[in-house]
């Protein structure tokens, strides 16, 4: 059921689109003045029922009709028709500052421009030079009001967008015979965001695999759709792109776009110097005129003399360099995980019992794994006090190792606002490995935040800081703090950094922990799970210590269990040198 202020803004967007489309100015100023006094209204829904809908001032039988169907449906028939001459996607066009509803309409219906990508290729590519009235200044200006735009767009994040794209390749493989599908492009390079999906395919009937594609009914719009490439726009704003050809062309396709967009030019010009030209169809070399195409990705990088660079590399830093004298590190992979060290349980705040949260683990094939309910000082609802600790230990010590798997007691312990820990030396003693996190006081100075982590480090007990910057996608940024103090600090300490793989944290962020690795810190790579469904987070954590360079060495999880107690030992023994 639709807000009224949904309501609103639908009927908002139903005026714009009918400006685009040269409507008069009174009809469409209905429309404006319908979402005022909807907005003023009574609960729409409420209002509908009682038959009292056409009683609003503004609201006339056609006006009423849509906001009705609205109200009963979320959509309406007039703004059906007008996303079928106008694809949702053309309200970003709008979004951009020094753009108006009349040029918009002429960059549509002169230039098929309808999307911001549309809009940034014509840019790119020339095809708005020289038009009348759109001088450079203009476009300079247009080129700003994207960037701003995009700051403030919408991205999705990469565990939901990979889920979506999961879901529109099983629909996909439900059409016509296809060779190969996957994803590319910022999902594949593991990217903490993702604006648009790619979807990659080979098959020899192309045309069809694109028509079955543009019928998925999770689409909202279809925004093109073509012999080769079809895209579509689902509610929320994520575009999916599929891209078909031949399968000989399948590794080229895949490395083309993946990017990213800086690796692809760093690439191309390494190309260059050898004489040859790379595409997604093929590799040309520039004098003889021969074309390599590469039905398998690493045959593209063979072909330019260099290393397979993983996706998650790609960045546009110093990975080609590092290819061309092959020295590019081994990344680290989900399958060397041997244990995840963050997780939650009905203790404290997960969904899931203690004994399932050890049957799943189990079920993913670790050797090891600790469980990690908070401490007690997150208030009465969600902490652990010491007593209950002692009887959750009851409780591990009952399971034994019933499933296979070795169950380590820890608990995320609250750093406080000063540096210590929720709980005294004597019970952390008792707990097998502490995972210490910041979770209150976040907006603490960077000085105080710099000294609160590192006598955080300096405590022998703690064995692992927990999403050490606390930046969530859904809101905080993080909290600041000296990274290079509180590295080092780590470092010395053998005090390991978490990366966290939960869907809205992902944190380390992956340059920090490239900036860590640099002062010698050793990681781990947890889920944070409140529910077994969600262990596979690990994975979405091991993604971005790949996209940080990190080698299996650098992340304690993929030890043996007899490693990693000796890790937390050798902190341990060290006592007060560490403090
Ligand atoms: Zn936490
Ligand atoms: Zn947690």
């Amino acid at each position: 059921m639709l807000s009224n202020a949904d309501v609103a803004a639908k009927l908002l967007e139903i005026r714009t689109l009918m400006e685009l489309g040269g409507e008069s100015f009174y009809k469409y100023m209905a429309f404006e003045k319908a979402a005022a006094s909807v907005e003023n209204a009574a609960p729409l829904a409420d209002v509908v029922k009682s038959g009292e809908l056409l009683k609003l001032p503004g609201i006339g039988k056609s006006i009423g009709t849509v906001v009705e169907q609205l109200v009963l449906t979320g959509r309406a028939d007039m703004l059906d028709d007008l996303y079928r001459r106008f694809p949702p996607s053309i309200m970003e066009v709008l979004a951009v500052n020094g753009i108006g509803v009349k040029t918009a309409a002429m960059l549509f219906t002169t230039y098929g421009i309808a999307s911001l990508a549309d809009l940034e290729k014509a840019i790119a590519g020339g095809v708005l030079a020289g038009v009348p009235r759109l001088g450079p200044k203009t476009i300079e200006n247009w080129k700003r009001g994207i960037l701003a735009y995009k700051g403030r767009k919408h991205r999705t994040p990469l565990a939901f967008a990979l889920i979506v794209a999961r879901e529109a390749m099983d629909f996909v493989l439900e059409g016509p015979p296809l060779d190969r599908l996957t994803f590319a492009g910022s999902l594949r390079r593991q990217e903490v965001t993702v604006g648009d999906v790619d979807l990659i395919c080979t098959s020899a009937r192309a045309a069809e695999v694109t028509a079955h594609f543009c019928t998925w009914a999770r689409a909202e719009a279809v925004l093109a759709e073509g012999p080769t490439k079809a895209s579509i726009w689902l509610p929320g704003g994520l575009q999916i792109d599929l891209r078909v050809l031949p399968d000989h062309l399948y590794g080229n396709l895949l490395q083309h776009f993946t990017g990213s967009r800086e690796h692809n030019i760093k690439l191309r010009e390494h190309a260059v110097r050898r004489g040859l030209r790379v595409s997604e169809n093929g590799i040309l070399n520039l004098e003889s005129g021969d074309v390599v195409t590469c039905s398998e990705e690493p045959g593209v990088y063979e072909a330019l003399g260099m290393q397979y660079v993983p996706p998650e590399l790609r960045s546009g830093l110093d990975e080609i360099d590092l290819a061309l004298a092959s020295s590019l590190p081994v990344l680290v992979e989900p399958r060397d995980l041997r244990g995840d060290f963050h997780m939650h349980t009905t203790w404290s705040d997960g969904d899931d019992t203690l004994e399932a949260m050890i049957a799943a683990a189990a079920a993913r094939g670790y050797e090891y794994h600790a469980v990690s309910d908070h401490s007690h000082g997150r208030g009465m609802r969600y902490g652990l006090t010491p007593e209950r600790l002692r009887e959750q230990r009851a409780e591990i010590d009952a399971i034994g190792t019933r499933y296979g798997i070795c169950t380590l007691q820890a608990s995320e312990v609250d750093i406080l606002p000063d540096g210590s820990l929720d709980f005294p030396d004597d019970v952390l003693a008792e707990l097998d490995l502490v995972v210490a996190s910041v979770h209150t006081a976040t907006h603490q100075s960077r000085e105080e935040m710099t000294s609160r982590l590192i006598r955080a480090c300096r405590n022998p007990y703690v064995t692992i800081v927990g999403h050490p910057t606390g930046r969530r996608f859904d809101g905080s940024p993080g909290y600041e703090f000296d990274y290079d103090a509180v590295f080092a600090e780590a470092a010395r300490t053998g005090t390991a950094l978490e990366i966290d793989g939960q869907a809205m944290r992902l944190d380390l962020p992956a340059p920090l922990a490239r900036k860590a690795k640099g002062y010698g810190v050793t990681f781990t790579t947890d889920s944070d799970a409140h529910r077994t469904g969600d262990l596979a987070a690990a994975e979405l954590a091991v993604g971005q210590a790949r996209r940080a360079g990190l080698t299996k060495e650098d992340v304690l999880n993929t030890r043996p269990l007899d490693a990693v107690l000796a890790f937390i030992q050798e902190k341990r023994a060290r006592g007060s040198e560490v403090r």
